[in-house]
């Protein structure tokens, strides 16, 4: 890392979220003059001064995920290439990626503030990094928070070939990892995955000491039974993107608290296109301190809940609940109905019900739900849960239970993937079919 990195704030600094505010004012105008280098930005904020204060920046408008494809690829970039450290990129369903790069002290901010989470790395420690490393920040945000503490990174990735579940169980086990960062998904997974290869989650990893989640929300019920699986293993939360890193972490009270005096963060209403700094609604970010891909306004798009009362940690940091981009949900008889709910009432299921994985759909007159469950526990759990969603949800539905192994099936849990580096010359006795194979 060079000697130019930017003073950055330092929870501790301040003693309440007025003065966290302030501190933003004050830095206002700083950002404002980083964006302004950005073709987007100078477009978007045209002749004239800039906003001096967050009651003017309301008067621009918010920037999209959109905008960011169409400016693919360095309609943003708001320094000269040479000062790029890294590029990324994030995709749709459609069209062009969207874009995400950062400087040598923009990563600086990134794994600074994606190191506060209260699963504290340390030197002692052992992290498994499997979220992508391919285009995304995701990993590379974990890996090099990780080596910045002096731990030890395995960096298994989740879209690799060589990283089927089969060898992540291994390699927890075998290099005795103590802390995992992955998807919520994935630490169910590999509950199946290690029952697969006849271990028990609960007592056969006892190193692990934690796990630290991101990537989709993740409901209360859903958190305590991944620690329950695990035999009691804490369970930590980061939220972020590729376009941003790090938004929001955990602090040791538990609670997810909004990096704010790294950016300004407001809360949208897209019913009345109002936005203010607590609430419900559309996560809207400004970066205080980005200078390689400044954001001033940017939508998420991801619904969430934001509060400014205090925590017992005394971060003195606005404190977020990610309810997701299908927080809206799908109408059934006249009720919307949200992932997280239906998610809330699965995992609120007794433990001995085995319920690790489920689907549901959203019919015009009733929720058809899907779970996964053991022939023992299959007809109590799909009547505890029908009675749960008619009186939670107020909709009408049908349960089915499905044998272990229908949803997830016990090949994706045990398959190894065998991965062949190109060889063109072959042994007599070798099966040459097998020259030069990319899979
Ligand atoms: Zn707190």
């Amino acid at each position: 890392m060079n000697g130019e990195l930017p003073k950055l704030p330092e929870i501790g600094q301040w003693g309440s979220v007025e003065e966290l505010y302030r501190l933003q004012d004050a830095r206002l105008p700083d950002a404002l003059a980083l964006a302004h280098r950005s073709p987007f930005h100078r477009r978007r904020l045209g002749p004239g001064e800039l906003p001096g204060t967050v009651e003017q920046l309301a008067g621009i408008a918010l920037s999209t995920k959109e905008d960011l494809r169409e400016s693919h690829p360095w309609g943003m970039l708001a320094v000269p290439k040479e000062e790029l450290a890294t590029y990324h990129e994030s995709s749709g369903t459609s069209g062009e990626p969207t874009p995400s790069y950062f400087t040598e002290a923009d990563w600086y901010d990134v794994i600074d503030r994606f190191s506060r989470n209260a699963i504290g790395l340390l030197p002692a420690d052992t992290v498994l990094v499997r979220t992508p490393y391919s285009m995304l920040t995701t990993a590379h945000q974990a890996h090099q928070a990780a080596r910045l503490r002096g731990a030890t990174v395995v960096p298994a990735d989740n879209r690799s070939l060589v990283m089927p579940y089969a060898r992540v169980i291994k390699v927890l086990r075998d290099l005795e990892v103590t802390v995992a960062w992955c998807l919520p998904t994935e630490c169910l997974l590999w509950v199946a995955a290690a029952r697969a290869a006849g271990l028990r989650p609960e007592r056969d990893f006892p190193a692990l000491r934690g796990f630290l989640l991101a990537g989709e929300p993740l409901t209360e019920a859903r958190r305590t039974r991944i620690g329950q699986l695990w035999g009691g293993s804490p369970v930590r939360q980061d939220y972020g993107s590729t376009e941003t890193g790090s938004l929001a972490g955990e602090c040791p009270a538990g609670r997810m608290h909004l990096w704010a005096d790294r950016f300004l963060a407001e809360v949208y209403d897209p019913a009345t296109g109002r936005s203010s700094r607590e609430g419900t609604g559309q996560l809207v970010i400004t970066t205080l301190y980005r200078a390689a891909m400044p954001l001033l306004r940017y939508n998420l798009e991801d619904t969430v809940r934001v509060s400014s009362a205090d925590c017992e940690c005394g971060w003195h940091l606005p404190s977020i609940e990610v309810l997701g981009r299908s927080a809206g949900g799908y109408p059934v008889g006249g009720v919307r109905v949200a992932q997280h709910e239906i998610e809330q009432l699965v995992f609120g299921l007794p433990e001995q019900r085995g319920v690790l994985f489920w689907r549901a759909r959203a019919r015009p007159a009733m929720l058809e739900v899907e779970i996964e469950v053991p022939d023992d526990q299959r007809a109590a759990a799909c009547a505890e849960l029908t009675s749960r969603v008619r009186e939670s949800l107020g909709v009408d539905c049908a349960v089915r239970g499905v044998p272990t192994g229908t949803l997830v099936s016990p090949e994706v849990l045990t398959k190894q993937h065998e991965f062949v580096k190109p060889k063109t010359l072959f042994a007599d006795d070798e099966d040459w079919s097998r020259s030069v194979i990319y899979y």
